[in-house]
């Protein structure tokens, strides 16, 4: 172990990676592969900037080294002596598990022991771990039993600069438990942007600056726009493919379905091109790809052949993929937006900011010198964002809102926030709170708030859990949640077998909605004893399954401890409808004339055509999220009754918001019905 660890940190990932089967020492462009990380001279200098300032700023290009040895280096310095823990956050699942796999291997223990992750619904930890990596979202859950994170040693907030949500409150959470507990290390860590930022918000900490190492990498725009920058991007891969020097590929693009599409397309041309071409890879990676896959984007090309990673923005900077001479960037990302007025939030594919296209660009230059291959033009960069706007400024704050309440934070007018929230967001979220029953007028978490915040979900969904005690439906509540949190990636569409698959995909449709096909799906899948040959056989996704059971079974732990029955409905689906409308009516919509229309706020919206609901199109319905494309979906949508939302949700709801419920039966007057009036 102590040779392996040895080339590890001076021969570095590709010649250790060649023990592995693939021989890397044959393709000499492997050779150059990170000889030595950028970080490892600054070993010394950094730990001793840790010993002396309690909170310090690190600041490094991406692939420098933070999150896999920074960790490591203090690991060894005896930070973890006593039982103590390193903290390390990420933004985003995929990161924390692959990170925290990485720095196992390298230091040799099994990932779950000394080197852990927790990531929502998955702890790869035991007391054993003193390395433990986690996304910002759990750390923020662990002030929840440890308010002063007391068993921590070191937190590294990792990835700053994503101004993730949750991050973001985790800066202000910090600063506060690191006055009274001074012997804690704060770490924050950011690629090349925003430090100083964060220098003055924590009281003018210290900037480390690892010096970056970066080739040259020549920018190439399109002449002209592209209409359909998923056929470009193909187009663009088999043409450096075909004439470019070696070099292994990165496109960014903004979703799984996107890359999906994009990989069979990939895959379908070279099967048809053959033999006339070299060996093309092509590896997908997106948040909710199993891990086994995730970790074969890490894994060395084969001399002569050509890789090519079709990556979210997680490639920007919270993994770094060796090997990559060229990216293709479309230009695009998928961001969260809302809107405080409305309280509507939706997913919408935008342009992405300048500093996030030259962070993509940056990708390229990290062995030798590259090439990036934006397909928009030049002039289209002044369309851009200079940076992208913080989460905490474009989300709903429910979630947080409910958490802080927990820790006895009641004035969030006043916490300290880097970039506050706008006002009305704030209210809004405590006006929702209110109406869901978690506070009550005076603003206070009430006794139901309290059992919420329990649930690490988001507060809606926590309150169609907990309403099912009510409605004594929690076994199937319990798989709707669990189905509903993977539940984009449950059937399986491939191009050449799109009408078998829908076939399949419709066998499922009850009466009722979309969540009562994913409780059907489950069930029957429970039914033949979780066979993955009945997933294959009805286009299933065995492995989105595989991750649903684990789901419902942590949701299970969870309500036992908040003392929730659990109890089955035996097939009235009302009950499990009006659960769901107690936790999401404010997502209610009503069919009008001129279509859907959300019943507060009178917005547009569509039912999606891949729901259940489609052809029947009933009056009043309920959806689970919004998804804005070509216009304003409504995914995963159930019908109801609109007499349930006096009954869930008598603050919010009156009447006269529903009159129109019995004019099916009225005889309507002419040109005079309520929704003309809108
Ligand atoms: P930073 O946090 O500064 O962006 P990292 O510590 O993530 O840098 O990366 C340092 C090196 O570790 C990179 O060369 C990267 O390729 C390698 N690395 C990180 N995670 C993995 C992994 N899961 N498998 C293989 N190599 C990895
Ligand atoms: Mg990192």
């Amino acid at each position: 172990d102590e040779q392996r660890r040895w080339e590890e940190q001076h021969l570095g990932a590709g010649l250790s990676r060649s023990g592995s089967g693939a021989k890397a020492g044959d393709e000499p462009y492997q050779l150059l592969l990170e000889r030595s990380l950028p970080v490892f001279p600054y070993r010394e200098d950094l730990l001793s900037a840790v010993s002396k300032h309690q909170i310090l700023i690190i600041e490094g290009e991406t692939g420098s080294g933070k999150t896999t040895q920074i960790p490591q280096y203090l690991y060894e310095e005896g930070y973890t002596s006593g039982g103590l823990k390193i903290g390390c956050t990420q933004p985003r699942r995929v990161a924390a598990m692959s990170v925290s796999a990485r720095v196992a291997e390298e230091i040799g223990v099994k990932l779950g022991n000394e080197v852990g992750y927790t990531i929502r619904f998955e702890d790869c930890t035991s007391p054993r771990t003193v390395l433990k990596y986690m996304t910002d979202g759990m750390l923020l859950r662990e002030f929840l039993t440890e308010p002063d994170l007391g068993g921590y040693s070191v937190l590294m907030i990792d990835e700053a600069h994503e101004r993730t949500l949750h991050t973001d409150i985790l800066f202000g959470l910090i600063k506060d438990i690191a006055r009274f507990r001074p012997e804690l290390k704060v770490l924050i860590a950011s690629a090349t942007l925003d430090t100083q930022k964060f220098s003055t918000f924590f009281d003018e900490a210290p900037i480390f600056r690892i010096p970056g190492r970066r080739f040259p990498v020549d920018i190439y725009y399109t002449k002209a726009p592209e209409a359909d920058y998923l056929e470009a991007a193909v187009v663009s891969v088999l043409q450096i493919h075909v004439t470019q020097a070696p070099g292994d590929i990165l496109v960014f693009l903004t979703g799984q379905e996107e890359i999906e599409t994009t990989c069979e397309m990939l895959q379908d041309r070279c099967r048809r091109l053959g033999s006339k071409i070299a060996e093309l890879l092509v590896l997908p990676i997106y948040a909710n790809l199993p891990s086994d896959m995730q970790a074969k984007i890490f894994l060395p090309t084969p001399p002569g052949a050509r890789k090519v990673v079709v990556a979210t923005n997680i490639a920007e900077t919270s993994l770094t993929i060796d090997g990559i001479i060229y990216v293709i960037d479309p230009g695009f990302c998928k961001q969260k937006s809302y809107n405080a007025r409305t309280g509507m939030e939706s997913l919408i594919v935008m342009p992405c900011s300048r500093a996030s296209a030259n962070q993509r660009a940056g990708r390229a230059g990290r062995v030798s010198a590259g090439r990036c291959f934006r397909l928009y033009t030049a002039w289209f960069t002044h369309e851009m964002e200079e940076t992208s706007v913080p989460e905490i400024q474009r989300t709903n704050l429910g979630n947080v809102v409910l958490l802080l309440k927990s820790l006895g934070i009641n004035d969030l007018i006043h916490f300290d926030f880097m970039d506050p929230p706008p006002h009305e967001t704030l209210v809004l979220a405590l006006e929702q709170l209110y109406a869901l029953g978690a506070l009550n007028h005076l603003g206070e978490l009430t006794k139901l708030g309290r059992r919420m915040a329990e649930l690490p979900v988001d507060p809606m969904l926590s309150k169609m859990i907990l309403a099912s005690e009510k409605y004594q439906c929690s076994e199937e509540i319990l798989t709707i949640a669990a189905m509903l949190s993977v539940n984009n990636a449950i059937f399986y569409r491939p191009k050449d077998k799109v009408v078998h698959a829908d076939n399949a995909r419709m066998n499922f449709f009850v009466p009722g909605g979309d969540h009562m096909v994913l409780l059907n799906v489950y069930t029957q899948w429970v039914e033949c004893g979780y066979s993955t040959q009945w997933c294959y056989e009805n286009f299933i996704q065995y492995r989105s399954m595989r991750r649903a059971r684990d789901v419902r079974e942590q949701l299970e732990g969870l309500l036992e401890r908040i003392e929730v029955e659990l109890r089955s409905a035996a097939g009235d689906t009302v009950l499990v409808r009006k659960a769901v409308t107690a936790g999401f009516f404010y997502h209610t919509a009503r069919l009008t004339r001129s279509g859907y229309k959300t019943v507060k706020h009178q917005q547009g919206v569509f039912v999606h055509p891949n729901s259940s609901l489609f052809e029947t199109q009933p009056r009043w319905l309920i959806y689970h999220e919004l998804v804005f494309t070509t216009k304003e979906f409504m995914r995963q949508v159930i019908e109801i009754d609109s007499a349930w939302l006096l009954e869930v949700a008598p603050h919010y709801y009156r009447s006269r918001d529903l009159e129109d419920a019995g004019s099916k039966k009225m005889p309507r007057k002419p040109g005079k019905s309520r929704e003309d009036l809108g």
